[in-house]
């Protein structure tokens, strides 16, 4: 237990403390990255198991091609749709994924994402993990960030960063994580936003997965933590 747990701390302050502190740090992220609800949502598919900036490349491919549209991209072949993304990695998988998405999307809201983002956002969530190859994250990615739902993100980031702080098990699920910060938190939208878009940050900039620099770290000093950072290096 974190010294400061044990000084009765609550979990949420401490939520909402590393919150403050990151948003001082590194200010408002603007994610996500995108145009459209639409090119969220293909976004959300092509970032699984590769960097941003191979999906970049796909998504300048798809617009070039005025592909960034549920009706374009319903009607273009499978084949064609893998070749313009083949810089996201797993190309053919990620085409038959899209696919996927978008015959859920015409088959149940007759192609339209504001009718789809009309569902209660719990109901949604299960119908969009019931789709082959769409995990939590990528649902949730979806939910919050094209559909603005209340729903946090995790990712290996956060799993990476919180258990440094002993404040959650890396081994832990996905869903057990998730609620450890949607409660106390919840229905905090425009917060879920933004913490994720802050941890991405953070890990990128100073909680490497080898050597993190806490020193430099907005939360290297946060008070109570000093043990385990120091155990972390
Ligand atoms: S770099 Fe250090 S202080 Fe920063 S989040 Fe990672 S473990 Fe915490």
């Amino acid at each position: 237990m974190s010294d400061r747990k044990a000084q009765g701390v609550s979990e949420t302050a401490i939520v909402l403390e590393i919150y403050d502190r990151l948003y001082a740090a590194f200010g408002p992220q603007n994610w996500w990255p995108a145009d459209s609800p639409f090119e969220v949502i293909v976004g959300a598919v092509l970032t699984q198991n590769t960097a941003w900036t191979n999906v970049e490349k796909a998504i300048a491919r798809l617009r070039e091609n005025e592909l960034l549209d549920t009706e374009a991209m319903m009607q273009v072949p499978e084949e064609r749709l893998a070749e313009l993304i083949r810089s996201s990695g797993y190309y053919r998988l990620k085409a038959q994924r899209l696919k996927a998405v978008l015959r859920f999307i015409f088959q149940s809201y007759n192609g339209r994402l504001d009718q789809m983002f009309k569902t209660e956002g719990s109901v949604l969530r299960q119908k969009l993990l019931s789709i082959k190859g769409l995990g939590p994250e990528t649902v949730d990615s979806i939910l919050l960030y094209a559909g603005a739902f209340p729903f946090f993100v995790v990712d290996a980031y956060t799993r990476r960063i919180f258990s440094r702080h002993e404040m959650i098990n890396e081994k832990q699920s996905y869903h057990e994580i998730q609620n450890y910060f949607m409660t106390g938190l919840s229905n905090k939208t425009r917060l879920f936003n933004e913490y994720h878009a802050l941890i991405v940050r953070t890990a990128k900039s100073y909680c490497h997965k080898i050597l993190p620099d806490c020193v430099s770290c907005p939360l290297g000093t946060l008070p109570g933590f000093e043990k385990q950072i120091r155990e972390t290096k």
